[in-house]
């Protein structure tokens, strides 16, 4: 199957073909290259890292610890605008955290329980409000890179923030999109998509009470899966505490199934957006396949695996 798809939202298409999915792909198990004694994010290593902004603590000891990244995407630049022609230049304001999910050094996050998980939730949730409150801050996002191919330096698993005064070219076209289908037909088009996937049933890797997750019909990557809350809220903190327990229970699903496959992703919470804020999900982008000239070359995505095979995959056992 070839198949040319527009995404939900977007003027933006992508590749669907299942031929390509058909190419033999390895999935590589990462080893843990540091021992956890110079590990600089393991227990007893903690004067190692800039000092800390919040800890969640179990029985006297952290299990969630953050702290500024050594290494920051964004900073308190104050150099001018540039404007000139071909030359235009801002600085990258912000503020980049590091989130270290759990204590133990081989340990992955799918890996951890429920509460755990539900516990990390919380701390999203503080982390994003504290950030969410300082001046000059419009956009806030929590994301998580799996594995190296994923993007993440450290063996250790952790989450990262990045709170800034810029909002992201795509997040941005999404909520004007967004919006405009909201004037259109005077409601939310998540709800809709939501409404109609769960009809179709095809695209839908797990669900349960309070969150859906969906092979997204025109998917970027092969087992991309959107997570959305039921309940047409706008950020994560509106979550009521049974909505909490439901999302790490989906959530642990989504990235058991990848984790145990040693499937490389990306989790984003992208909607941290202060003006025009939109429907809450959490975004996990599987990195498996690597783009190649046609991708680069176009900006068109081309994905080897359908979202229909993508959703059997996910509830498969
Ligand atoms: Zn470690
Ligand atoms: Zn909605």
């Amino acid at each position: 199957m070839y198949q040319l798809r527009k995404d939900y939202i977007l003027d933006k298409w992508v590749i669907v073909s299942s031929v390509r999915g058909k190419r033999p792909v390895q999935f590589q198990k990462e080893e843990s290259s540091l021992k956890a004694k110079d590990c600089v994010f393991c227990p007893g290593n903690e004067d190692k890292t800039p000092s800390e902004n919040f800890r969640f603590e179990e029985k006297g000891k952290w299990t969630i610890r953050c702290f500024p990244n050594k290494f920051p995407a964004v900073g308190g630049s104050t150099f001018p605008k540039n404007k000139e022609k071909f030359f235009q230049a801002e600085p990258a304001f912000g503020y980049h955290e590091v989130i270290v999910d759990t204590r133990e050094h081989d340990m992955q996050l799918h890996e951890k329980n429920i509460t755990h998980l539900y516990n990390l939730i919380n701390v999203w949730i503080n982390r994003i409000l504290y950030y969410r409150k300082k001046s000059r801050i419009t956009y806030v996002q929590v994301f998580k890179n799996h594995l190296k191919e994923a993007g993440t330096s450290i063996f250790h698993s952790h989450c990262q923030l990045v709170a800034s005064s810029h909002i992201e070219k795509l997040v941005y076209e999404k909520a004007i999109a967004i919006n405009k289908y909201k004037r259109k037909y005077k409601k939310c088009p998540y709800c809709d998509i939501i409404k109609l996937e769960k009809k179709k049933k095809s695209r839908i890797a797990f669900e349960n009470k309070s969150f859906t997750a969906i092979c997204p019909f025109a998917s970027f990557y092969g087992h991309h899966v959107e997570i959305y809350s039921n309940r047409c809220i706008k950020y994560i903190w509106e979550l009521n505490e049974s909505e909490k327990k439901d999302l790490a229970h989906i959530l642990k699903k989504v990235i058991s199934k990848l984790g145990k496959n040693n499937v490389p992703y990306n989790l984003v919470i992208a909607n941290g957006i202060k003006l025009k804020p939109f429907h809450f999900h959490i975004n996990v982008a599987p990195r498996e396949f690597k783009e190649g000239g046609f991708e680069i070359g176009t900006g068109v995505l081309i994905n080897s695996v359908t979202p229909e095979n993508s959703a059997a995959w996910y509830k498969s056992k």
